[in-house]
């Protein structure tokens, strides 16, 4: 009888235990299905002998040889060197760890089939810690036939009981049973791909002719079809939660023209032709009676809260609730500040919440919610507990997105449902993502784009110091805070422990305290009260501070035009995203601004490149660009810890190349073959509960 794979749990296979299959389990492979698409991430070369003589450094090769000397050298790491001869050269085998068994059995007169990579050493050629195997004259030891797989893998399970167990696995699959090769021929044969059980039996166990370097790159054709799949199955699921969502029903939002115009007409600038256009957008939207789902990217400072606050007028001028949500403390008391300015001479009721807001005042903000006297709810994702009921809430905004993932934006939804009608949403992010990604990342959401900053800013002059010229830095914010500018100073520490990193802020301010003598230094950091943080935040925007000494806190959405100098300590830690949205911060007003990045050296050269891209643009698509080559999309995106987009094999980054494929492929699969949608989004991202069911 023929298997089906996908349900064979690992334990089938021999030699494996309750043991084993956890240690599987902690891999995320649970099924012989699992174990096949659980792929090499490099490969070795171990199919040829090589003649000493032919071997260059940085080969990775097999030899065998005779050894001839054997010494012990001390001092240093050298555990045991041996001299091994062949008949065409001669190599060092250099080993650092060596039991006594081993060392007393590597001896002269022995002859060795070595595995390693080949370096220039003091001696001439060697090979470092080199894998090895006794050979006898009378026995001969084949080489491999197949390139060697190595697959990531985790402490107590090696490459041989990996090697082993997927060995089984594809004999299961050639012996007749089944893994279901889901793609339908159509696609297949238009971009000729092999089928699943020919790929991924090459990917397994590469014949030794196949090309190294295209697998090591995982850009081989078998590669690919397996990338492709995986990339497919996100896109349909994505597609399919759009598709969900847009049928589901909302409160149409049509624009009440008075409150809009006598909205424009308080505020001290008029729009940009970007915040126009990208507000029509969003009114089309919330007019529909279906949910809108809509992405709004738009560079630091471009102006995002004004377009927020003219969708939340279309929900409040028929009578509903809108919610904004920030991710910070910090910024919900800057929302709330600036929304009760717009808002209260409208004869609007702005409320906040967070997980701070004290029991009285809780008390009464709940009830105003729940009343529905409170028009415009402003809050951390505190706002989403269970006892806080919305009856009117039709149009949800989410601030700085880039921290909320795909699941919680799916939780929100649900949330917000009332009577069966879903809210609108709107999502604003100034991680500026590039085209290609954010077509694959957010396949569920339309998107727009304010291209455009509010005129009259002057660009941000950067530059990258050494920490040993501090003196030099602390000279400029005098002088710059003297002339009556202001200045935000933002300490880095590399610990995840936000105490420390609040200590580490403690002490740079108290230094700089002393170091400054005459300037007002204040401190703001993440474990300072709620009321603390405002009243620091309001002294700094009145002027009454000089310098800001303040964590990453500050990172997303403060605004204080005044302040136009900005050091950032151990800049060479964060990310660029990170930098960009910190050098934000200042660059607000019409003042020629500065920002500090002060390494500490000596710096690696890649991280140097890193602080010159920011020292080049201030333009947050090309800084985004740039850190995506340079450190992959899960860390540009902030969704690694949460897992959010994790891909088994795909790289949003390398097989950028596919996605026009892949976007074609999805299309042909909703129009001809809905039956096999459900099949392929199980197989590569189980059973749903990841992207949250609608
Ligand atoms: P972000 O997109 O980073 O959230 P903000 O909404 O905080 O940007 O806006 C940044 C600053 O620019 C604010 O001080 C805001 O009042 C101002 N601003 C927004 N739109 C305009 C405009 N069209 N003209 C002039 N200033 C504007
Ligand atoms: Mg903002």
């Amino acid at each position: 009888m023929s298997l089906d794979l996908s349900l064979v749990p690992c334990q089938h296979l021999s030699g494996v235990g309750p043991r084993l299959a956890e240690r599987l389990a902690h891999l995320g492979i649970h099924s012989v299905q699992d174990l096949l698409f659980h792929l090499p991430f490099r490969y070795q070369d171990k199919t040829h002998l090589i003649s000493i003589a032919m071997i260059a450094p940085g080969d990775h090769v097999v030899i065998e040889g005779e050894i001839v000397t054997v010494s012990k050298p001390t001092g240093g790491r050298t555990k045991l060197l041996c001299r091994l001869e062949d008949a065409t050269g001669r190599i060092y085998l250099r080993f650092f760890y060596l039991n006594n068994q081993q060392i007393k059995t590597l001896k002269s007169g022995e002859k060795l089939r070595c595995y390693g990579e080949v370096r220039l050493g003091m001696y001439g050629l060697e090979m470092i810690h080199p894998e090895y195997l006794f050979v006898t004259h009378e026995m001969m030891i084949p080489v491999e036939e197949n390139l060697t797989p190595i697959y990531p893998t985790t402490e107590g399970l090696s490459q041989r009981t990996f090697r082993k167990l997927i060995n089984q696995a594809l004999q299961l699959l050639h012996n007749g049973n089944s893994l279901q090769d889901i793609l339908p021929k159509e696609i297949l044969q238009k971009l000729t791909f092999p089928t699943l059980s020919e790929a991924l039996s090459f990917v397994h166990n590469p014949p030794s002719d196949a090309p190294m370097t295209l697998l090591s790159e995982k850009k081989h054709h078998s590669q690919k079809r397996l990338v492709f799949e995986e990339l497919l199955a996100h896109r349909l699921s994505l597609l399919n939660l759009k598709n969900l969502f847009q049928v589901q029903q909302a409160v149409p939002l049509p624009k009440t023209h008075e409150l809009t115009t006598r909205f424009l007409q308080s505020l001290s600038f008029q729009l940009t032709a970007a915040q126009k256009k990208v507000s029509e957008e969003i009114q089309n939207d919330l007019c529909r009676a279906h949910p809108m789902l809509r992405l709004v990217q738009g560079d630091v400072g471009s102006g995002k809260t004004v377009v927020a606050a003219l969708a939340a007028l279309q929900a409040i001028g028929q009578g509903c609730q809108a919610a904004v949500l920030a991710p910070t403390e910090l910024l919900v008391e800057q929302h709330h500040t600036i929304f009760k300015k717009w808002f209260e001479p409208l004869g609007i009721q702005v409320v906040v919440l967070t997980g701070q807001t004290k029991t009285t005042l809780r008390r009464e903000t709940l009830n105003a919610i729940k009343t529905g006297q409170a028009q415009i709810i402003i809050g951390t994702h505190a706002i989403f507990q269970k006892e806080i009921e919305f009856p009117k809430l039709a149009l949800i905004i989410v601030d700085e997105q880039h921290r909320f993932g795909v699941q919680q934006r799916a939780l929100l939804r649900e949330k917000g449902v009332y009577n069966n009608y879903y809210p609108h949403q709107l999502i604003m992010t100034a991680t500026p993502i590039p085209r290609t990604l954010a077509m694959s990342v957010y396949a569920d959401l339309d998107c727009s784009i304010i291209d455009e900053l509010p005129p009259g800013r002057t660009p941000v002059i950067t530059r990258v110091i050494p920490n040993d010229r501090r003196e030099e830095v602390l000279i400029r914010i005098r002088d710059a805070c003297q002339l009556g500018r202001q200045a935000y100073w933002v300490c880095t520490l590399i610990e995840e422990s936000e105490a420390l990193q609040c200590q580490a802020a403690e002490d740079t301010a108290a230094t700089l305290h002393a170091a400054l003598p005459g300037l007002k230094v204040a401190l703001l950091h993440g474990r300072m009260k709620s009321s603390e943080k405002e009243q620091v935040m309001q002294s700094f925007k009145k002027g009454d501070i000089h310098l800001l000494v303040a964590t990453t806190v500050i990172e997303v959405g403060v605004d204080v035009p005044k302040a136009s100098l900005m050091v950032i300590e151990n800049a060479e830690r964060l990310g660029l995203a990170q930098l960009h949205q910190l050098r934000g911060r200042v660059g607000r007003g019409a003042i020629e601004s500065h920002c500090l990045l002060l390494y500490q050296s000596p710096i690696a050269q890649f991280a140097k490149e890193r602080l010159a891209v920011m020292r080049e643009t201030t333009d947050g698509f090309k800084i985004a660009q740039r850190d995506l080559e340079l450190r992959g999309p899960g860390e540009v995106l902030g969704t690694k810890q949460t897992g959010d987009i994790s891909l088994r094999i795909a790289d949003l980054l390398r097989d950028s190349d596919l996605f026009p494929l892949v976007q074609q492929a999805a299309n042909i699969l909703l129009k001809d073959y809905q039956e096999i949608i459900d099949p392929l989004i199980k197989r590569w991202l189980g059973n749903g509960e990841k992207y949250g069911r609608v």
